[in-house]
């Protein structure tokens, strides 16, 4: 019996602490709704301030998660999730030009697709459209009548509205049933136009990224669902694709892997630990000490701070 183990409070808070960051997107964005996007000014002064810190790789931390190693005092980790095709254009070169190592979450159905996530597009729908109609009538996949105006009147909905909205049906709707929802909202808002800037990596460009040993690549899905909603069934071939995929395209073993939307329940974490997942990730904004559980690792979501107030935050996240 520790001292520690007798007073696991007093470890939190004094075990050495790890910090995993996590990143979305490198990318100057006019519309941003979930904080995704740093743009490559601000990530570059990121990195410059890391320097002065411990950033380990992911593989560096599996083997201090998995073999009880000593944690590093304030080591620090960095992820991207999505595998927005900005992580190899921007984040790659910045990285490298850092020498900075970091692990990537891939989307697997996206690989390679011209298609925008389900996320932008609906982004593009509700917020870029031009002459967005005042009225949503839909019988499937679901019943909706909403009307759609400014905000200030609340019997209408406002652009902003009707895309938490349509993000929110979205997520609960079995992927298969993405595209003819999307492709039915995009006819009536009159917008159709994919944008390129919002596509993921391709293969090559992926076998490119991790032809560099700072890189590591990992999995995320292959249609980013929130797991919770699903049955186990659906959540294994979710997650089970990715990392098949994955395996087969990089001929390397996939370790490691990211909850779409941070979300995972007690089905998903049965899941992980047999099919090879040694580290699993989600969106919990917390540090962790040695003993995290390693399928349930938190992470601080960096946002498009100058660099000044990245390491504010950094600071306050490595003290407090
Ligand atoms: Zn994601």
């Amino acid at each position: 019996m520790t001292l520690s183990s007798l007073f696991p409070s007093i470890k939190k808070k004094y075990g050495r602490r790890g910090i995993a960051l996590m990143y979305h997107r490198i990318a100057d964005l006019a519309s941003d709704p979930w904080d995704l996007a740093v743009s490559p000014e601000n990530f570059e002064a990121h990195l410059k301030v890391l320097k002065d810190h411990n950033v380990i790789s992911i593989n560096e931390l599996a083997d201090i998660l998995t073999k009880k190693k000593k944690m590093p005092a304030n080591a620090i980790t960095i992820t991207f999730d999505d595998g927005y095709r900005d992580n190899y254009l921007v984040a790659k070169p910045l990285l490298e030009k850092y020498n900075t190592p970091a692990c990537f979450f891939m989307t697997t159905d996206s690989i390679g697709k011209q298609k925008e996530f389900w996320w932008d597009a609906l982004e593009r729908i509700c917020l870029q459209s031009p002459n967005l109609p005042n009225k949503l009538v839909l019988e499937q996949p679901i019943n909706i009548s909403w009307d759609i105006g400014s905000s200030d009147n609340s019997n209408v909905l406002s652009p902003f509205d009707l895309y938490l909205k349509l993000c929110g049906i979205v997520r609960k709707m079995p992927s298969k049933k993405h595209p003819a929802f999307i492709k039915t909202l995009e006819v009536w808002a009159n917008n159709p136009h994919e944008r390129p800037e919002n596509f993921a990596m391709d293969k090559k460009e992926l076998l490119d990224m991790q032809s560099n040993k700072l890189f590591t690549i990992g999995a995320h899905t292959m249609t980013h669902p929130f797991l919770p909603y699903f049955s186990l069934q659906y959540q294994k071939k979710e997650i089970l694709g990715s990392i098949k995929y994955l395996e087969e395209l990089t001929g390397n073993p996939i370790n490691f892997f990211a909850y779409p939307h941070g979300g995972h329940n007690q089905n998903t974490l049965e899941i992980l630990p047999d099919l090879g997942i040694t580290l699993g990730f989600t969106t919990h904004a917390d540090h962790f000490i040695a003993d995290v559980d390693k399928h349930a690792i938190p992470r601080f979501q960096v946002n498009n701070w100058d660099g000044e107030t990245f390491a504010f935050h950094l600071n306050s996240w490595i003290k407090n």
